[in-house]
C-alpha cells in the first residue's frame, strides 16, 4: 500500500497554501470545506483567487516563501508554478513533520489528494497511489453515476435515528436488518426522490412496528428508458434498472437497454405493438399493483419519456388509489433524441421559435389534431406514431396552408445504430415510407429547421 487512506479533521487548524495560481485556488477552496482555518502565501495571485480570499476570512500574505512560515503550521500545500520552491517547502516541512501535499509530484510530499465523490457527509475518496490521476478521475466518474446525489441525506437521517432503532432493537442483528431494508427499500427511494417529509414518517411508522410485523413494501418505479441509446439513460434510471427485483418492459426498450437491468431481476415483455397489445392497458396497470403488493420493487421501463405518449399517467393513476409508493424518471423523448442524432435542432432563433409534439394515432386508430393550430410559421412538428397516416398528415397541413415544400424528415429508430434520416418536403412525405421500406419506431419532423439537417448532421452508424 503506497499511501495509507485516512480522513483527517481540519476543521479549524492552521494549513497554508503556497502558490496564487488556478490550482492553488482550488485546493484552498478544498480546505474551506472541511473548515481549515488556511494562510494562502503567494506573490502574485489571481484576482478571483483574491476575492476568495477576502470573503472566507484567508489570512493572504504576498511575499515569497520563507520557512519561517510554517511555524504553528499543520499541513502544507505547495501549489506554486516553480519546480524548486515547491520541493524545497515540501523538504522544510517534512523536516519539521507537517503535512506536505506538492501539486503534480507526490513524490516530494508526504500526502496525496485523492479525487472525491462528495455526498456530505458520505465521502468517496479514490486514489490510485499516484500512479495516475486521470484513472482516479475516470472511476470517480462511474461512482458519481452510481451513488445517488441525495446519499449524504441518508447519512443524516441514519445519525438522526440511530439512539431510537438501537432502543427498539436491542440486538446489533436485528439492528442490522432493519437498517438494510430501510436503505434499500422505498424509504430510502422516497429520500432520493426528494419526498423527505414521506420518508421520515414512515421511517417512525416502521420503528413503532415489531420487528416480527416488519415487513417492506413494495414499491414502482417508471422510467424512462429514452429513444435507444443506452448512452442516453440517466443516472438515476440506470440505478434503479439495477436494484429492482421485476420489469416490465415493452417494445419501444432497446434490448441493449433491457440488458442493463440487474441480471437476476425477472423480466416481463407486456408487448404492445401498434395495434396488437400483447397485454392490454389495463392488465399492465394491475400486474404493477400486484407485483408491488407482494413487496417487490417493479421497475416499470419506458421507451422514451413515460409522460410523453407513454400512458405513464395511467399507470401510476392505479397505484396512487392503492396507496403505493411510486416514482417517475423522466427519460430523453423520442422529439428531442431524434432531433439531436439528426442534427434538426426542433428550434432555431432563424427558423422556429416553438415545437409542438403532436401524436398521429389516436386511441380510435383515427387523425384528429387542430389543423389550424399546427399549421403557423417558424413552428416546428415533432409527431409521434405518425408514419401509418403520414398521408392524412401531409394532406391536412397543406389543406390547411402549409406550404408544400415546407421542408420535413423521417427519422427510423433514431439514436440507435439502425437510424436513418429522409428528408424530403411536406408534399412528398407519403411516399417515403414505402419507398424506403421505412421501420418502425420513427418520428416525422416537419418544419424549416429540417432545412439544417445536410450541414448539422453529425451521428454516423
Ligand atoms: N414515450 C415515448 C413515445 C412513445 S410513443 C417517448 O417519449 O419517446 C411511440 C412513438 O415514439 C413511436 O411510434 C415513434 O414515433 C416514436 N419513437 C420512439 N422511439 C423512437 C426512436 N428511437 N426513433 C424514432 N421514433 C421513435
Amino acid at each position: 500500500m503506497p499511501y495509507f487512506p485516512l480522513f483527517l479533521k481540519l476543521q479549524d487548524r492552521p494549513c497554508l497554501v503556497v502558490g496564487g495560481g488556478e490550482v492553488a485556488a482550488r485546493k484552498t477552496q478544498q480546505l474551506l470545506k472541511a473548515g481549515a482555518q488556511v494562510t494562502v502565501l503567494a506573490l502574485e495571485i489571481a484576482s478571483s483567487f483574491e476575492k476568495t480570499c477576502q470573503e472566507n476570512d484567508i489570512v493572504l500574505k504576498k511575499q515569497g516563501y520563507d520557512p519561517a512560515l510554517l511555524e504553528g503550521i499543520e499541513l502544507v500545500i505547495a501549489a506554486t508554478d516553480n519546480n524548486n520552491i515547491n520541493k524545497q517547502v515540501a523538504r522544510d516541512a517534512l523536516a519539521k513533520s507537517i503535512l506536505v501535499n506538492v501539486v503534480d509530484d507526490p513524490d516530494s510530499g508526504s500526502f496525496i489528494m485523492p479525487s472525491v465523490v462528495d455526498r456530505n457527509p458520505v465521502m468517496i475518496a479514490v486514489s490510485t497511489g499516484g500512479a495516475s490521476p486521470v484513472l482516479a478521475r475516470l472511476l470517480r466518474a462511474r461512482l458519481e453515476t452510481l451513488i445517488p446525489a441525495s446519499y449524504g441525506k441518508l447519512a443524516s437521517l441514519i445519525s438522526r435515528f440511530r439512539d431510537k432503532v438501537k432502543k427498539q432493537f436491542p440486538t446489533i442483528r436485528d439492528r442490522r436488518r432493519f437498517w438494510e431494508k430501510i436503505l434499500q427499500g422505498p424509504i430510502a427511494e422516497m429520500l432520493y426522490a426528494g419526498q423527505e417529509k414521506k420518508a421520515l414518517s414512515l421511517l417512525e411508522q416502521q420503528l413503532d412496528q415489531d420487528m416480527q410485523e416488519f415487513k417492506s413494501d413494495g414499491e414502482v418505479y417508471l422510467v424512462g428508458g429514452g429513444p435507444g441509446d443506452p448512452d442516453l439513460l440517466t443516472f438515476r434510471a440506470l440505478r434503479l434498472m439495477q436494484q429492482a427485483d421485476v420489469v416490465l418492459y415493452d417494445r419501444l426498450v432497446a434490448p441493449e437497454i433491457v440488458e442493463l437491468v440487474r441480471k437476476d431481476a425477472e423480466r416481463i415483455y407486456v408487448g404492445k405493438e401498434r395495434s396488437n397489445h400483447s397485454l392490454p392497458q389495463q392488465e399492465i396497470n394491475q400486474l404493477l399493483v400486484d407485483l408491488a403488493k407482494q413487496g417487490k420493487r417493479v421497475l416499470r421501463l419506458k421507451g422514451g419519456d413515460p409522460f410523453i405518449f407513454g400512458r405513464g399517467g395511467e399507470e401510476i393513476d392505479l397505484l396512487s388509489k392503492h396507496d403505493i409508493p411510486f416514482q417517475i424518471v423522466p427519460g430523453i423523448t423520442a422529439a428531442s433524441g431524434c432531433a439531436s442524432y439528426a442534427g434538426i435542432p426542433l428550434t432555431h432563433r432563424d427558423f422556429a421559435q416553438s415545437c409542438l409534439f403532436i401524436t398521429g394515432h389516436l386511441k380510435d386508430g383515427s387523425i384528429n389534431l387542430n389543423w389550424s393550430a399546427l399549421v403557423q410559421p417558424q413552428q416546428t412538428l415533432a409527431v409521434y406514431m405518425g408514419t401509418h397516416g403520414v398521408d392524412v398528415l401531409s394532406r391536412e397541413l397543406m389543406k390547411h396552408g402549409m406550404p408544400d415544400l415546407t421542408p420535413a424528415a423521417i427519422v427510423q429508430q433514431g439514436t440507435t445504430s439502425e437510424q436513418r434520416v429522409y428528408t424530403t418536403n411536406v408534399k412528398e412525405l407519403p411516399e417515403i415510407p414505402d419507398k424506403y421500406d421505412i421501420k418502425p419506431p420513427s418520428m416525422i419532423i416537419i418544419g424549416d429547421v429540417v432545412s439544417l439537417h445536410d450541414k448539422l448532421s453529425w451521428f454516423k452508424n
